[in-house]
């Protein structure tokens, strides 16, 4: 089996440990336009060759893990390129873009629009992780719109990877991952900022910080290279989320100048049922 991962990074680089480790007679081909994570690559044994875009027309599949802005670049001219048996996926953090981009192209049914919700702060080949797809979920969607053959193909990796699969409409991916994914990731930029800016007078607030603003500030280490084209091509939910989540902020600020402590707990505890909604483990990236 020839698997090309184009974009051989933290999310291609982690599904080419686990499917080596799934297939040892699976032939691991990277692509990237970083040389330094190509040979990070090869170095890592995460690939087995490297090739040039234009050379995966021998591939049984072509998993596309590149910014998301770069996705709606190439992939059309990826399925310009494939065999009639090969089965095209991405992994982008938005869906509704790439569907509609897709969706005249005569290999359409070639592809298939994922999202795997699973990640870490990190980026690049050294990042690649054993496991990272394990008991995760991923979501797919306009299953419709792929062949029946090449979605077993596809469905049949996922589970061997360990993923539950969930499927949505593309609109409805980008609206819901707004919230639980790209909102946490600007709240998480934005309390960095604001703390990094106050130490500038009061150098000891690192020390104190402590362990809940580390935990709390962990996706403001993510890439802005990846982070920029998603809010991009998700403005307008990510808006909406903002508007939601600035509301909440403005009340909870309210309330403390209003000294009403009896709003703020209650505010509080009703937030605490995310213990619950969590140990269903919903979505994480
Ligand atoms: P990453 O670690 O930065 O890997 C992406 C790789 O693609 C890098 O080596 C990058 O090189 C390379 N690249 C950039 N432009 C390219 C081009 N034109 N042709 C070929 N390679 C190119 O990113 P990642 O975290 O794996 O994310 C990849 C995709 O997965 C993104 O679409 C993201 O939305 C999605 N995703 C990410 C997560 C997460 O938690 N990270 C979770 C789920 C889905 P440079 O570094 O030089 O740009």
């Amino acid at each position: 089996m020839k698997i090309y991962i184009v974009g051989i990074g933290l999310i291609g680089g982690s599904m080419a440990l686990d499917i080596q480790a799934l297939d040892s007679d699976a032939v691991i081909i990277g692509i990237d336009s970083n040389e330094k994570h190509l040979q990070q690559a090869l170095d890592l044994g995460i690939v087995h060759q490297t090739a040039a875009l234009s050379e995966i027309e021998a591939a049984d599949f072509v998993i596309v893990s590149v910014p998301v802005d770069v996705a709606l670049e190439i992939i059309p001219k990826i399925l310009d390129t494939i065999a009639d048996e090969t089965l095209v996926f991405e992994v982008g953090s938005t869906k509704n873009p790439i569907c509609k981009i897709v969706n005249n192209h005569s290999k359409r049914s070639n592809f298939l629009a994922t999202h795997p919700i699973a990640g870490t702060e990190f980026s690049g080949p050294n990042a690649a992780v054993r496991n990272l797809f394990l008991d995760k979920t991923n979501i797919i969607c306009e299953v419709e719109k792929t062949s029946f053959k090449l979605q077993e193909k596809g469905l049949k990796l996922f589970k061997d990877l360990g993923m539950r699969i969930r499927y949505m409409e593309p609109k409805s991916h980008d609206k819901h991952i707004a919230y639980v994914s790209h909102l946490s990731h600007i709240s998480a930029f934005m309390l960095g900022k604001t703390v990094i800016e106050k130490e500038k007078d009061e150098k000891d607030i690192f020390d104190m910080a402590g362990s809940g603003f580390e935990s709390t500030v962990r996706l403001a280490k993510s890439s802005p290279a990846m982070w920029t084209p998603i809010f991009k091509q998700n403005k307008e939910q990510v808006i909406e989320s903002l508007n939601e989540y600035i509301a909440n902020l403005s009340r909870f600020k309210n309330l403390l100048e209003l000294e009403d402590y009896e709003q703020i707990f209650n505010e509080m505890q009703s937030t605490n049922r995310v213990k619950e909604i969590l140990n269903g483990k919903l979505i994480q990236q």
